[in-house]
């Protein structure tokens, strides 16, 4: 039994530890997790770890060490399967561990194609080090890769492969890529530089299904016919929340597990925190929303490491996100979902710019692609619910923070 037990040793999972040693908590704490590994950084599998830039050890949140010191069991390798509520329990491995407050930090599975061929081996997805550890194993046989899926996984294992001389095809089913999460003239910017580099991005293409032979991939068929040869297919298509156990358990949700803003699940005692966790976003207007971003993760389970010490608080923390791929550093705050205008700083072609969107003339969020400045600066303007003057705010000569 245990003070506080939390499910999934990633990003939120550790963060959560953390927080409550840092607030003196001195009870007892365990992180179960799923994966064999201590809680490490997942952004660099598709960037630095995954171009053999960074080791494993470069990557993990704490050392072995640390965990040890601040008294936090690690029971790795193991999955929760069951919540008992009632019995303030939870199963894992098909054994009862008792606790007072129950934090599920559970992250999501990668979305799976349905088509035809999608469980061939050679087609991978990039959520956790095994994923990228076999990846990366089977790198030194591909000459050519297909990308499903042109959000950040994507284009970020597209660039990577790239750099290792793939001749990488990107295939993206709306008609832009990060349509979801920023302006066309972002989207295009990005389109542009990947194709720069060779990568053949096809916008509006589907697929039909993957092509191989004895078990193995050798292409994709796409919706249109046609065919594209292919030794390595990834596929970065989203996550569905891993929920599934806390819902069964009666917690309320769908899409996620619903939380307050104290990251507080409809069970007692049992928060929910990271991208499993389906909160009102004061930055996306008070909409439900999951996030999946690892300042999400931090700063949600800083929350709950407060509520349990009887600090109080509320989750108010400002969205930022951050892309690396080529030499391109893409800097995010605030959400840009439902903007009305975009303003664009800069100039693309100089390869470093903002985009600033805004909401009723109020800066809700900005894209900044190698200008680190306007993402400090612009930070506090929307922070700040600033409304600024566009002409203002597209005139480089001028500093955000002026505004
Ligand atoms: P996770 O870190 O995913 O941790 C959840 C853990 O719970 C996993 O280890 C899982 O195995 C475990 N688990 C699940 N179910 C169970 C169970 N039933 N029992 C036990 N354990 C379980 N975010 C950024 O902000 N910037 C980036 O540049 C960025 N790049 C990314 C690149 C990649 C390739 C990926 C995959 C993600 C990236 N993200 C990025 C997103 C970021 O990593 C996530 O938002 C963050 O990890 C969320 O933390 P979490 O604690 O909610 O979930």
């Amino acid at each position: 039994n245990y003070d506080v037990v939390i499910v999934g040793a990633g990003h939120g999972g550790a963060q959560a530890a953390i927080a409550l040693r840092q607030a003196k908590f001195d009870g007892s704490i365990a992180i179960i997790g799923a994966e064999p590994e201590l809680p490490y950084e997942r952004p660099p599998l598709s960037k630095e770890y995954l171009a053999g830039d960074k080791g494993f050890e470069r990557i993990l949140i704490r050392p072995a060490a640390f965990w040890q010191e601040r008294s936090v069991d690690m029971l790795l390798g193991r999955e929760v399967t069951g919540v008992d509520p009632a019995a303030r329990t939870v199963i894992a491995d098909g054994e009862p561990i008792g606790y007072r407050h129950l934090i599920w930090a559970t992250g999501g599975n990668p979305r799976r194609l349905t088509c035809a061929g999608h469980d061939l081996a050679g087609v991978h997805t990039v959520r956790t080090r095994a994923d990228a550890d076999r990846l990366m194993a089977e790198l030194p046989d591909v000459a050519q890769a297909v990308v499903i899926g042109g959000g950040y996984i994507g284009l970020e294992a597209a660039a990577v492969l790239a750099k290792f001389g793939k001749k990488v095809m990107l295939l993206e089913a709306l008609n832009r890529v990060l349509a979801r999460v920023a302006g066309e003239p972002l989207s295009r910017f990005y389109e542009a530089e990947h194709r720069a580099h060779g990568v053949d991005i096809r916008l509006g293409a589907t697929v039909d299904c993957i092509l191989g032979e004895d078990g193995k991939v050798t292409g994709v068929r796409l919706a249109d016919g046609e065919t594209v040869p292919a030794q390595l297919v990834i596929v970065g298509i989203g996550i569905v929340p891993a929920v599934q156990p806390l819902l069964d358990a009666g917690a309320g949700g769908g899409n996620g597990v619903a939380v307050n803003a104290q990251c507080r699940t409809s069970l007692a005692d049992v928060f929910a925190i990271g991208d499993c966790a389906l909160h009102a976003n004061g930055f996306a207007g008070g909409a439900a929303i999951r996030l999946e971003s690892v300042q999400n993760a931090n700063d949600q389970a800083n929350v709950v490491a407060k509520a349990i010490t009887g600090q109080g608080a509320v989750y108010h923390a400002v969205p930022w996100f951050w892309s690396n791929q080529y030499d391109l550093k893409l800097q995010t705050v605030g959400l840009s979902l439902g903007h009305d205008t975009a303003v664009l700083r800069g100039d693309p072609a100089a390869r470093s710019f903002s985009l600033i969107y805004l909401r009723e003339r109020r800066v809700i969020a900005l894209d900044c692609v190698n200008a680190v400045k306007d993402y400090v600066q612009g930070r506090k303007l929307v922070e700040a619910g600033a409304t600024p003057d566009r002409t203002r705010l597209a005139d480089v000569r001028i500093q955000l923070k002026e505004l």
